[in-house]
């Protein structure tokens, strides 16, 4: 099933070397979810192929416009565009009051509805459930409420043994209750296991990010075996102070996370408008956490093994 995300946005603050602000999509098993929408997002979802028409879930991180700049101009294109399905916005407290003064004073009625789901910066919380994923909050350290958000696959199903359904010649209905967990019972009385008869799922996938943020070892746990953690990596290591005072993340120490958190891959992204060429970063960060690469603009990166 896909698990992939396509990054739209790598900047910090402010776009530079063509490089936009913060935006990208995860999808999901043919369902987008943007993470961050800062300025120039639309355009970017143009030039890369990304239908507006399947996104019915937006998260915002914080409420820095390099991460939600992009937003209005997109609500109000979805109601040009004539939506009618409900939006989901996911957000610090205060977006849904920019939103809506947006639309009082271009006097906007919106076709369609938005559900602004608030977000607390105090506990991490599932925001949001379907039968396959799950999105929970991080809780993130920065100069305004801040939180990274947690993609995290439902356990599968044990699998059926084809082999298995030939020998015991199994019935659509005897496949259905073993695919529930139960085990099968021989027409002369034999009790065959399910153990037996199924193989183990493939292990969940996950993704985390985690943007913007100080070096934070809160979040560790949470993160603990990600497959991909895209991070906060802001500044190389010459800047360090500047990365403290502004809370965000060296490349370095976001590669530190990475190993510290065991996860599999880190993408590097937020860069600073100061590094025209972003080896140094990617070099820094390869020195602790050898699986990185740097987050580009139009690259989609996959979640683990499908
Ligand atoms: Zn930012
Ligand atoms: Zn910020």
């Amino acid at each position: 099933m896909q698990f992939d995300v396509t990054i739209l946005g790598i900047n910090g603050a402010i776009p530079a070397y063509n490089r936009h602000p913060s935006a990208q999509v995860v999808t999901y098993n043919g369902q987008n979810f943007l993470v961050d929408c800062g300025e120039g997002t639309q355009l970017q979802m143009n030039r890369y192929g990304i239908k507006r028409g399947k996104l019915d879930n937006i998260f915002i991180s914080h409420l820095h416009g390099d991460h939600y700049f992009g937003l209005i101009g997109l609500i109000s294109s979805f109601h040009l565009n004539y939506r009618t399905a409900p939006l989901h916005i996911y957000g610090p407290q205060g977006l849904d009051e920019i939103i809506n003064a947006h639309l009082k004073w271009s006097q906007t009625l919106l076709r369609y509805e938005i559900y602004f789901h608030p977000l607390s910066a105090n506990k991490p919380k599932v925001i949001f459930e379907d039968d396959l994923l799950s999105v929970e909050t991080i809780l993130l350290k920065h100069r305004l409420p801040t939180t990274g958000f947690l993609f995290r696959e439902k356990g599968g199903r044990r699998n059926m043994r084809r082999d298995k359904i030939q020998e015991y010649n199994l019935q659509v209905d005897d496949i259905l209750r073993i695919k529930d967990g139960g085990d099968y019972v021989t027409p002369d009385g034999k009790t065959i296991l399910n153990s037996e008869l199924t193989s183990a799922p493939r292990p969940p996938r996950s993704y985390a990010y985690c943007c913007d943020t100080l070096y934070n070892e809160d979040m560790l746990e949470q993160i603990r075996g990600v497959d991909l953690l895209y991070h906060d990596s802001t500044f190389a290591e010459e800047h360090k102070e500047r990365a403290e005072e502004t809370m965000h993340t060296t490349a370095k120490n976001a590669g530190v996370i990475a190993e510290k958190a065991n996860a599999n891959q880190l993408l590097l992204g937020h860069f600073s408008a100061r590094y025209e060429n972003l080896e140094v970063l990617l070099n820094e960060a390869k020195s602790v956490f050898p699986n990185t690469k740097l987050a580009a603009e139009g690259e989609t990166f996959p979640v683990g093994l499908d």
